[in-house]
């Protein structure tokens, strides 16, 4: 009997894993999809068909180069910074997965500032890290004292000072940016590491990037599914100092990268110039939903990003989604985020989808 009860126990997940709830947003079948801040156009054509030239010239039974060497030269090269700097994964959440594994874990912690990327606090409560939750203004930036606010409070609750702080820049799901003395400040304070995660860096006027060299604690983590269009592909990585770089090979199962993806993200590298005047068409685009939005009565978050937050006056977020899925235009409905109550998140897409979007919700808010 005693020994059935244990095997019982043992067919049960990890007690706080069993607690959680998945994350996803619903992958609804509609005309128009502006939910998980996608590049809205495909990669050019000719990367396509150089890709599908190089991978026929792979030796498939052998494994790929382990540590992606090729690759992470290439990434090197673009930030102007050493290979050893360089850690290379499937999608950058496994980034941060790789990071927590490494860096948190039990009787450690991770600071978030909500609302924000949810799969930091996720990913944290994963490994079996606990996690502090800071606070951000009104205006959703990070509080000038929300930092040593959240060690004060830490240390009087017995628990040790954050391991890993997530600062998201441009922030998901709010779009806004970080100052640069918010991020100097909370490098300085910090006994553990900075994770500066710009999965939206290339729509921002400045990258965390250039603090590198002054900040062995700080790490900036990139993903090639928002500008290089290449979501399919799962591919992210992040610049941080060599010996952090090496912490995180020695959690890495061997062979992670394969090497259809190696030789795509090298590739992809070559289209710099394209990716570039994809984000210019992207912030035009913004700027126009912005104004378009402005007319209606919704409270619109200025973005850095290639998405808006935006607050309905005077119907409630389920409803507006709602309507709009009937319409065949999916956007991601992030009110039940902390702080984050009767706010929808868009992301921009083509002018033909913007144009979708903006007359369903004009029509769903009774403007049309
Ligand atoms: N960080 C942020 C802030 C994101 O919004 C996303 C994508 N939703 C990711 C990381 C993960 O991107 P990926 O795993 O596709 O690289």
């Amino acid at each position: 009997m005693e020994q059935a009860i244990e095997i019982d126990e043992l067919l049960t997940p990890r007690e706080d894993v069993a607690l959680m709830s998945g994350y996803y947003s619903p992958q609804i079948d509609v005309e128009v999809r502006l939910n998980t801040n996608e590049a809205p156009e495909e990669p050019p054509s000719d990367f396509v068909t150089r890709l599908q030239g190089a991978i026929a010239t792979i030796d498939y039974n052998r494994y790929p180069d382990r540590e992606a060497d090729t690759l992470r030269d290439a990434i090197a090269a673009l930030h102007g910074v050493a290979r050893e700097q360089i850690y290379v994964a499937n999608g950058s959440n496994e980034v941060l997965q790789s990071i927590l594994l490494a860096y948190g874990g039990a009787g450690r912690t991770a600071a978030v500032f909500e609302p924000t990327y949810a799969l930091h606090s996720h990913i944290a409560r994963v490994t079996g890290t606990e996690v502090l939750v800071g606070e951000r203004t009104a205006d959703f930036l990070i509080a000038p004292t929300a930092f040593d606010r959240l060690i004060v409070e830490a240390e009087s609750s017995g628990a040790p000072a954050p391991a890993v702080t997530f600062i998201c820049s441009p922030n998901n799901p709010t779009g806004r940016i970080e100052d640069f003395d918010t991020i100097e400040a909370i490098l300085g304070r910090s006994s553990g590491l900075v994770v500066v995660d710009e999965a939206y860096g290339q729509f921002a006027p400045r990258s965390a990037a250039e603090l590198l060299a002054e900040h062995r604690n700080l790490l900036i983590v990139r993903t090639f599914s928002k500008t290089w269009s290449l979501a399919a592909l799962r591919l992210g990585y992040v610049i941080a100092d060599p010996e952090i770089i090496e912490a995180l090979f020695r959690v890495t199962l061997p062979y992670h990268l394969d090497a259809i993806k190696q030789i795509a993200g090298v590739l992809a590298l070559e289209y710099e110039d394209e990716m570039n005047e994809r984000v210019e068409r992207l912030v035009a685009e913004r700027r126009r939903l912005v104004a378009a939005l402005s007319e209606l009565p919704v409270d619109v978050v200025p973005s850095e990003a290639n998405f808006i937050l935006f607050r309905l006056q005077n119907r409630t977020a389920n409803e507006v989604w709602t309507a709009l899925v009937a319409e065949s235009v999916l956007v991601r409905d992030i009110s039940a985020l902390p702080h984050l109550a009767g706010h929808l998140r868009v992301t921009v897409g083509t002018p033909e989808e913007n144009d979708r979007f903006l007359s369903g919700l004009a029509h769903a808010l009774g403007t049309a």
